[in-house]
């Protein structure tokens, strides 16, 4: 009558409690094995004793919860502190989001990269400002535009006290661990096996702190690498710390394979000032910033000729061309491709001459670095492509003064 027993101790739908077995204890739903209800406690007695003082955590109205998690998606901790509070002042509530437009938000978000990111929270901030209300669980929070599983219910419980679950990377790793999950948590079983796991150590009454102490543990503790589970809240209960396995799991998924690619970015200066483009916002990479002109070489042809550079910078954007040859390289990834950047010296006959398709526009050199260039957003490209090539041109001027100064010497 195990099964019996497991559905009497689901949470109730309506205080998102767990209820409790006669004994006291919570019944895990994977194995049938009784957990001691006081491992939640434990993880939110660890979390309140260790929780690191970052911006966000002192912010709990829905709004400021939304952007550190959509600026978290894919970005390390360190970064996001460095531009959250400075979002947060430029919008500082979802209307003020809502009502300015792309081009600033951009701008705001340059340097956190993944743009998409910021284009849907502006859209989903559009959306609850055209409400005037929020959408308070995460099924409903999750009908806003670019809003996942994982944002949905990080937000529902952290800022309106839904018991749900918020599964990212680092809690995912933690489950799996705690349970020794033997399948891909990224398929439908394991994520349900995991999401079980889960649920019950969601503290009814602090769903959002449950969520983050789970967070914490993962991106403290619990790392992929050398666990900690010496002093993990959850050890005695962990079943691949019992097993003597813990950096077995999660299961490892069959990776796919990078791919090394070549771009070619062309600087194009006159009168200090440098050449940026812009593709109306599409689908696809780079969509929407302003970026270097580049282009992609097939692997069988990374020797191309300058005038052959030309021909082809020439039919991506439009007008006459002219490449006056490397002067620098730089690496730059985008998901599974390692792009080698050759960055080329390059003149176009006019701005007017550019495509239609293209935006253009002249940015001072001496607004260096691109961050600063609030009004302008870019991508990431830019930046490292503008440094390597000043690196460049800095070491051969002081390479040539060394070289004037031993003549000099020498004579
Ligand atoms: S005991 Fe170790 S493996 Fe298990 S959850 Fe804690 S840190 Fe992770």
């Amino acid at each position: 009558m195990r099964v019996k027993s497991e559905k009497k101790n689901r949470k109730n739908p309506s205080t998102g409690r767990r209820r409790e077995s006669p004994s006291g204890r919570v019944l895990s739903r994977r194995c049938g094995k009784a957990l001691d209800r006081s491992e939640s406690d434990q993880l939110l007695r660890w979390f309140d004793a260790v929780r690191r003082d970052l911006s966000w955590r002192r912010r709990r109205d829905p709004y400021s919860v939304l952007v550190s998690e959509v600026m978290l998606q894919q970005t390390r901790v360190e970064v996001v502190e460095r531009y959250y509070e400075a979002f947060l002042a430029s919008f500082p509530d979802v209307r003020s989001l809502a009502n300015a437009s792309e081009e600033e938000v951009l701008a705001r978000w340059s340097g956190l990269g993944y743009y998409r990111r910021a284009r849907n929270l502006h859209r989903a901030a559009r959306v609850i400002a055209g409400r005037g209300t929020w959408p308070r669980t995460a099924a409903s929070l999750r009908e806003l535009p670019g809003i996942g599983e994982y944002t949905a219910a990080a937000v529902a419980s952290i800022a309106f006290g839904e018991a749900t679950l918020a599964l990212d990377g680092n809690v995912e790793r933690v489950l799996a661990r705690r349970i020794a999950l033997d399948s891909d948590p990224k398929r439908a079983l394991g994520r349900r096996a995991l999401e079980r796991a889960g649920l019950d150590l969601v503290d009814g009454g602090r769903a959002g702190d449950s969520n983050q102490a789970l967070m914490e543990l993962g991106a403290t503790l619990c790392r992929p690498r050398s666990p900690h589970c010496d002093v993990c809240p959850l050890s005695e209960g962990c079943a691949a710390r019992a097993l003597g396995r813990a950096e077995d799991y999660p299961m490892r998924r069959v990776r796919r394979q990078r791919l090394a690619v070549c771009w070619v970015t062309a600087i194009v200066e006159r009168d200090g000032r440098i050449l940026l483009l812009r593709r109306p916002p599409a689908p696809g990479l780079m969509d929407g910033l302003w970026n270097l002109p580049t282009i992609e070489l097939e692997a069988e042809r990374t020797d191309c000729s300058d005038r052959e550079l030309a021909r082809r910078f020439a039919r991506e954007y439009g007008g006459r061309w002219s490449v006056a040859g490397a002067r620098a390289r730089a690496h730059h990834s985008v998901t599974y491709r390692d792009i080698d950047v050759l960055i080329v010296e390059a003149s176009i006959g006019s701005r007017a001459e550019v495509a239609e398709s293209e935006e253009a526009v002249f940015v001072e050199v001496a607004k260096l670095p691109p961050s600063a260039w609030a009004e302008l957003p870019t991508g990431a490209l830019v930046a490292k492509a503008l440094e390597a090539l000043f690196r460049a041109r800095a070491e051969s001027t002081h390479a040539g003064q060394g070289s004037a100064r031993s003549t000099a010497t020498g004579s």
